[in-house]
């Protein structure tokens, strides 16, 4: 029998098996799709808001600011990249000036840091910032990560320390049994004393299986443009003033990797895993970012993406166990600042956890995971060295992100490693770059099909029947 099953291998689901793997316990992740964190965890802002903006009394508030805390600790020792570049939140004028008046004294109650910033001092930090603008506050500490990187560290490190991680795996029904439930998946029948329900969009769908949810998922689309590192129009978040109905707006954000991203917009879905870009969508980008900021290259444009905000008609986190199916215990309704409140949802679950087990520290537990290679942040000659012990570090297979070979095996041989083309952009970024796959995609079809001992026309893109080639016409 297993202690937990957590449903849902997004952000909220891998910090929550990572913290728990210091325990001794068997845990087992159980995730629908081919691949971890194809959720909302894949497609976001990838913001580490610090915590202002929630309104007073809610979890959101709470959580924001005591994950956005541990955050850069928890990249250190998972070697994530955390950069610090701070953001503005633009004001356009006395009415929404006064909305800053708000944040900034939820700010000080929080003890989030700031500056007040009037327009032209803002400017001149700040170049592209539109004469619109006539106040900023600066909340410098505000940091972005790659979110789907801490998610894969955390259960890269959790399943080193004996957690379980099951891809393909869709929860399909859960029965009350004696001590716990009994999970069923395509993959086989999990029984288990809690279950944790971390599914995002389908979070409803889990919870009912248990009991009648007294809330209803509404699922939220953002639109985003991915502008070529080449085209860096900002240094800092800028974020126009938020409001009730639009939530954060749209905004610039400069990636860890030098892209910039522009947007999202903010609109209900029906179907909760529409996650296509829209004209009308990227239109509404286009025309609100113009509001802050002059001169975004929008030309520089080398994708578009979508992600689906997991919100509920609760306009907060949902963190309890559920009234009359004792142990089993919803994170749902995690909207943003989600990723950035991952690290406290985690603590909270665990906090409910505790309440009813006690389990023993797990005496092996490792909380960190080794160092990946990453050639292009080397020095000539620590490159050289290294290629010299290994040449398939000085086989550049994607140009555009100087992405070698030897990255490319890593990231299949590695505990949770990769084992489609999708999965290997992810966790390396061969096709991230402005030719998108164009140029490296066979050669990674190639290097998996080798790696994973089967012939190129099995190798899948990313879910399991999504196949690339069709038949060999070459010998
Ligand atoms: C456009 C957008 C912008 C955002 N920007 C920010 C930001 O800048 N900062 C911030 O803090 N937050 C932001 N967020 C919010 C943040 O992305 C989410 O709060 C967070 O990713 C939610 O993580 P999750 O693990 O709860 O859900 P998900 O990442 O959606 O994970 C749920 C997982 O459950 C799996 N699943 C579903 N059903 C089943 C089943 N039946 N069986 C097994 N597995 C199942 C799914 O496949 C998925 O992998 C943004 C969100 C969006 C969409």
């Amino acid at each position: 029998m297993y202690d937990i099953v957590i449903i849902g291998a997004g952000i909220t689901g891998a910090m929550l098996s990572w913290k728990l793997s210091q325990y001794a316990l068997r845990v087992a992740v159980l995730e629908k799709e081919n691949d971890i964190a194809e959720g909302a965890t894949m497609a976001n802002s990838a913001v580490v808001h610090t915590g202002y903006d929630p309104e007073d009394g809610t979890l959101k508030a709470e959580l924001n600011v005591k994950g956005a805390q541990q955050y850069e600790t928890i990249c250190q020792k998972l070697h994530c990249s955390y950069h610090t570049v701070g953001a503005y939140i633009a004001a356009c004028g006395p009415e929404e000036e006064k909305s800053l008046d708000v944040l900034a004294a939820r700010a000080v109650a929080r003890g989030v840091p700031y500056d007040d910033l009037s327009g032209d001092e803002a400017r001149k930090r700040e170049p592209n910032l539109s004469d619109q603008v006539t106040r900023v506050l600066d909340f410098y500490t505000t940091a972005v990560i790659y979110p789907w990187e801490v998610a894969e560290a955390c259960l890269e490190s959790a399943c080193g320390n004996g957690t379980e991680l099951h891809l393909n795996a869709p929860c399909r029904s859960i029965t009350p049994i004696d001590g716990g439930y009994l999970v069923k998946t395509p993959k086989g029948d999990f029984r288990t004393r809690y279950v944790i329900n971390a599914a995002g969009v389908h979070a409803e769908e889990i919870h009912n299986m248990v009991a009648k949810a007294a809330w209803h998922v509404t699922p939220r689309k953002g639109e985003y443009y991915v502008l070529d590192q080449d085209a860096q129009p900002i240094r800092h978040i800028i974020f126009p003033v938020p409001s009730k109905e639009k939530g954060k707006g749209v905004l610039a954000i400069p990636t860890v990797y030098g892209n910039t991203l522009i947007g999202p917009n903010s609109d209900f879905l029906d179907d909760p895993d529409d996650n296509g870009t829209t004209d009308a969508g990227l239109a509404y980008v286009r025309s609100n970012i113009s509001k802050t900021l002059n001169n975004i290259p929008l030309n520089r444009s080398i994708r578009t993406f979508a992600g689906i905000r997991p919100t509920t008609t609760c306009p907060d986190f949902i963190i309890e166990e559920v009234e009359g199916a004792p142990h089993f215990i919803d994170a749902v309704s995690i909207e943003s600042p989600g990723l950035a409140s991952s690290p406290a949802i985690a603590d909270k679950v665990i906090e409910i956890l505790l309440q009813s087990m006690q389990p023993e520290r797990n005496p092996d537990a490792n909380m960190t995971r080794k160092a990946p290679v990453v050639l292009k942040n080397l020095s000539a000659e620590e490159r050289n060295a290294l290629i010299r012990e290994n040449p398939a570090y000085g086989r550049i297979i994607c140009r555009c992100e100087q992405i070698s070979e030897g990255e490319i095996i890593d990231c299949i041989r590695k505990p949770c490693g990769a084992h489609t083309v999708k999965g290997v952009k992810k966790r390396v970024r061969p096709g991230m770059g402005r030719c998108q796959g164009g140029f490296c995609e066979p050669k990674v079809v190639h290097i998996l099909a080798r790696e994973l001992g089967i012939s190129p026309l099995e190798v899948v893109y990313d879910s399991e029947k999504s196949y690339i080639l069709e038949r060999e016409n070459r010998v």
